[in-house]
């Protein structure tokens, strides 16, 4: 099965406005692939809709923060998304997310513990692991953003480049088979920037990469999907896509 297959979706928020006009995607196993687009194109929402935080065809309410289980699901509208070949519906939703790591673009938007460990540990305890296991997963994750030194303090204390990788860390700690980047190079210095996408690199996860960052999808992205207005205007390998620069 491909590790990402997205059918006609159509979003709608709740507000009335269309923001996915029928998005076909499919993404193969061990692929890396850029999102690009002008702001408002659709980048996020179609982000939001892989781990099963939106829930398709024109329904339901847009929500931030991992842990959320409102779902509002139509149960007669037609399935739009699969992971792994696992329809993306509420009563699969905790295996979608197990499946599915998603970093967002703003890191506080998704640490919300008193210390970075416990945050990392976060999922791994979600899915059922003891404490101790839990914690050893957490610490093995932090070592690989190159992180271990920070695990007892507040991430908030932390700088916007570490919280970063704390994001990456919890995401990791859960193993997931698709890892859905939005905009990791935002925000971050040349250095930084350079370190959070050698880390992405270095991951084995099918990877989907939301950015404006072009020159990062030359380096990491063989294939690149343009959006717009809620449509994918193009699809194809990236320098095809974004031309040579
Ligand atoms: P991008 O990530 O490409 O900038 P978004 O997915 O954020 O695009 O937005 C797509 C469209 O949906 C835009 O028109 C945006 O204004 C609208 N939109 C995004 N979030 C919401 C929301 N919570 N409520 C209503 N409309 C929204
Ligand atoms: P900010 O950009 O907010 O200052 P950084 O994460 O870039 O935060 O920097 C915090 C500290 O961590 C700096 O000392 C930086 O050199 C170091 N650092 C940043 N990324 C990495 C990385 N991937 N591996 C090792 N050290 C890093």
């Amino acid at each position: 099965a491909p590790a990402v297959q997205v059918r006609e979706l159509i979003y709608r928020y709740p507000d009335g406005r269309l923001a996915l006009r029928g998005v076909d995607l499919t993404i193969v196993p061990g692929e890396t692939i850029a999102l690009v687009g002008p702001n408002g194109a659709g980048k996020s929402t179609l982000l939001l809709h892989l781990n099963g935080i939106l829930p398709g065809k024109e329904r339901g309410q847009p929500l931030h923060a991992h842990g959320t289980s409102q779902h509002s699901r139509n149960g007669s509208s037609a399935p739009a998304v699969w992971i792994d070949g696992l329809e993306v519906n509420a009563k699969n939703a905790p295996e979608v997310r197990r499946r599915v790591g998603l970093v967002f673009q703003d890191p506080d938007d998704q640490l919300f513990s008193t210390s970075v460990i416990e945050d990392v540990a976060f999922g791994p305890l979600n899915l059922g692991k003891s404490r101790a296991e839990a914690k050893r997963i957490a610490l093995e994750c932090l070592a690989r953003v190159n992180l271990d030194d920070v695990a007892d303090r507040a991430p908030h204390h932390l700088s916007f480049g570490e919280r970063k990788r704390v994001c990456l860390a919890g995401v990791l700690a859960c193993n997931p088979s698709v890892l859905v980047l939005d905009e990791p190079t935002a925000n971050l210095d040349p250095r930084g920037r350079r370190r959070f996408i050698e880390l992405i690199r270095g991951l084995t996860a099918t990877k989907l990469i939301a950015t404006h960052d072009l020159e990062m999808v030359l380096e990491l992205c063989n294939r690149t999907v343009l959006l717009d207005s809620g449509r994918i205007v193009a699809n194809g390998l990236t320098r095809n896509v974004l031309g040579d620069p």
